[in-house]
């Protein structure tokens, strides 16, 4: 680790004044729980030239609910504070599921929903010391010329590794954004681009303020589950969600999403296809191949693309299987 460099800490009490002072310092950074970010700053990685601590922006860190019943979640909300809010433990468990498995329970206290869902990419040629990566010439995604993953291609295939993003995919959640020209909402899977360098859409000045998650999405079922190396803590090899509903002995509709494989969190497209029969070998064959098809596990961490792929598809397979016997 490098000695910490000199920056200033700016501390806006609102998201417009935050967004405000983004835009003016294009190279400044927002600090959230710091338990990314500070590691990138000591790595060398990230060298800002002031960092805008959100911790002071009193909206951003409730929950609440709507008049509709739709709950929304403030960026700064600690996942500790999530995993304990009665109204996401009683109506989206799979939130805390996901979140319970976020690094380690020290972190947790700190890391916020807002910082996990923004995560940089990772590949183990990019998470690394300054002179490790100096040693190796850095990279395409920092200060080098040659991706050493796929060394003829012209694009970065860093994996994102959060594991809220796709709980809240399948949810439905929408990202609510607060830029220089006010506010905007999307669905959270608008929030990313398939690219590992730069793989969010926010613009310059804009941060991500909420995650509102839909009332409606209390009628499916849903899970998280992850594959790691170490299993007390760690990011994941290849996490899957999934949220189901069931109609007598069929399916009536299957979201699923996945994080770790791909540069961003995963929405498989074609799951509502399965939908009408009930969920046998045939129907779980058919999720793995589109799963198997959408996934693109890249050599970027020390475990085999083709082990991501396959516990991937694994994960699917079992997680369906479970839920749709429990709804
Ligand atoms: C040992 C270790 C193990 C870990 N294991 C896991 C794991 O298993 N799963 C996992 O998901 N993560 C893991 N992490 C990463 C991290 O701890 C979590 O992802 C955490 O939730 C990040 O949140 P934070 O608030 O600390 O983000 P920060 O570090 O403050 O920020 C992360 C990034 O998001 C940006 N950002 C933060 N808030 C906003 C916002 N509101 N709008 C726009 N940009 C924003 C920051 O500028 C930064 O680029 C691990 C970290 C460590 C050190
Ligand atoms: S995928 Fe390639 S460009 Fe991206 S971080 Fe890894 S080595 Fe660097």
């Amino acid at each position: 680790m490098e000695p910490l460099p000199q920056f200033s800490i700016l501390h806006p009490s609102t998201a417009d004044e935050a967004a405000r002072m983004r835009a003016e310092n294009p190279d400044a950074r927002f600090l959230a729980g710091g338990t990314d970010l500070m590691v990138n700053i000591r790595r060398g990685i990230e060298r800002p030239s002031a960092v805008i601590d959100l911790g002071g922006i009193a909206d951003l860190s409730s929950v609440s609910m709507a008049g509709n019943g739709d709950l929304r979640i403030g960026a700064s909300v600690t996942l500790d504070r999530l995993i304990e809010d009665e109204s996401i433990v009683s109506r989206f468990p799979v939130l805390v599921e996901a979140a319970k498995q976020v690094a380690g329970s020290t972190h947790r206290t700190m890391a916020t929903v807002g910082g996990n869902l923004c995560l940089d990419t990772r590949c183990l040629f990019y998470n690394q010391s300054e002179w490790w990566r100096q040693s190796n010439d850095y990279c395409l995604k920092h200060r080098g010329e040659v991706c050493h993953v796929a060394p003829t291609g012209k694009r970065c295939h860093a994996a994102f590794s959060g594991d809220l993003a796709p709980a809240l995919l399948v949810l439905g959640a929408e990202a609510e954004i607060v830029g220089p020209d006010g506010t905007r909402t999307i669905p959270l899977a608008d929030l990313y681009r398939d690219d590992g360098a730069d793989h969010l859409t926010l613009a310059n000045g804009e941060l991500l303020t909420a995650v509102t998650v839909p009332a409606a999405s209390q009628s499916f079922v849903a899970g998280y589950e992850k594959n790691r190396v170490r299993g007390g803590i760690d990011f994941p090899l290849a996490g899957v969600a999934v949220a189901l509903r069931r109609d007598g002995s069929s399916l009536a509709g299957l979201r699923v999403a996945l994080t770790g494989t791909n540069s961003f969190p995963l929405l498989i497209d074609g799951a509502d296809d399965l939908n009408g029969g009930t969920v046998d070998e045939a129907l779980l064959d058919a999720l793995q191949k589109l799963v198997m098809k959408q996934v693109q596990p890249m050599r970027s961490t020390l475990t085999a693309s083709n082990y991501r792929r396959t516990v991937a598809c694994a994960l699917a397979r079992r997680l369906t299987a479970r839920l749709f016997a429990q709804a």
